[in-house]
C-alpha cells in the first residue's frame, strides 16, 4: 500500500511514522509514504496556497490549483511505476473533511483490500475549495464528530488503521484482533496489583486455564 499525503505541513507526520509498527512495515516494504506540499507548486511569489472565501465569512480557503496539480503528478507518475507483482495500480482519493462520511474499521478493510494507492488531501484553515473534490473525484471522509485544525491528524489516523489491515503489517500477530474472539478488557502481570491500600485482582476465569470458559468470557467483556 502506497500512501500519498498532500499537506502543507508534511513534518507533522514524521515522528509518528518513525517508530513501532508503522516504521517496521515501511522498512519491510509493506507500506510506503510519500509527501507532496502544495507550496512547492505555487506559481505566485509568496507561495500562497489560500485565499479569501467567496461569499464572505471568516478565515481562508485552500486554493484548488496547487492541490490538483499535485494530484495529477501523483496519479500520472505512480501509474507508470511497476508493482513487484501482477497487481494493477488502483487509486483512491480521500479529502479529509469534518462533513464527510465517518471513518470505520469496515472502511479501512475495504480500502486495504481494493486499492494499491491512497491519496489523502489534508485541509487547513476553513477547508479546501470544493472544486478539488469535483475534479479528483475524492471521497470526503471525517474521522469523528469534532473539528480539528487540519486534516493531518485525520489522515494519520486513517493510515494507521488501514495499514494494520494490510497483509504482513502486524507481523507475527497471525490474525487481526477484530476477527479473534477478543475482549477490550485485558490484564497482564502482576496477578494482584495494589494501589493505595486496595488490591486489584484479575478475573478468576482468565487464570483458570479453561479455554472454552475464557472464550465465553471474552465474548461478553
Ligand atoms: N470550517 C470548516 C472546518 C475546517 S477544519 C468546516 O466546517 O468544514 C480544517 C481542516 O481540518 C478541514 O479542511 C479538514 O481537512 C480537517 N478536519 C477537521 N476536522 C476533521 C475531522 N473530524 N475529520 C477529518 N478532517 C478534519
Amino acid at each position: 500500500m502506497h500512501f500519498h499525503i498532500v499537506s502543507i505541513f508534511p513534518r507533522l507526520f514524521h515522528s509518528y511514522l518513525a517508530d513501532s509498527i508503522l516504521k517496521r512495515a515501511q522498512d519491510n516494504g509493506k507500506i510506503q509514504f510519500s509527501f507532496y506540499d502544495p507550496r512547492s507548486v505555487t506559481t505566485n511569489k509568496h507561495k500562497k496556497v489560500d485565499d479569501l472565501p467567496y461569499g464572505g465569512g471568516p478565515g481562508m480557503v485552500m486554493m484548488a490549483e496547487p492541490i490538483i496539480k499535485l494530484w495529477e503528478t501523483i496519479t500520472q507518475k505512480t501509474f507508470k511505476e511497476k508493482l513487484p507483482f501482477t497487481k494493477k495500480r488502483k487509486f483512491k482519493t480521500i479529502l479529509l473533511s469534518p462533513g464527510g462520511e465517518t471513518f470505520t474499521t469496515g472502511m479501512a478493510k475495504t480500502l486495504a483490500r481494493e486499492y494499491t494507492d491512497i491519496i489523502f488531501i489534508c485541509g487547513r484553515y476553513e477547508g479546501v475549495d470544493a472544486r478539488v473534490a469535483e475534479v479528483t473525484g475524492a471521497e470526503l471522509v471525517s474521522i469523528g464528530d469534532y473539528v480539528l485544525t487540519g486534516g493531518e491528524l485525520a489522515a494519520m489516523v486513517m493510515c494507521d488503521s488501514i495499514a494494520r489491515q494490510c497483509e504482513g503489517v502486524l507481523g507475527n500477530q497471525a490474525s487481526l484482533e477484530e476477527e479473534r474472539i477478543s475482549s477490550h478488557e485485558m490484564y497482564t502481570r502482576p496477578e494482584r496489583f495494589s494501589y493505595r491500600g486496595k488490591e486489584y485482582g484479575v478475573p478468576e476465569v482468565l487464570l483458570s486455564g479453561n479455554h472454552k470458559k475464557i472464550d465465553e468470557w471474552r465474548k461478553t467483556h
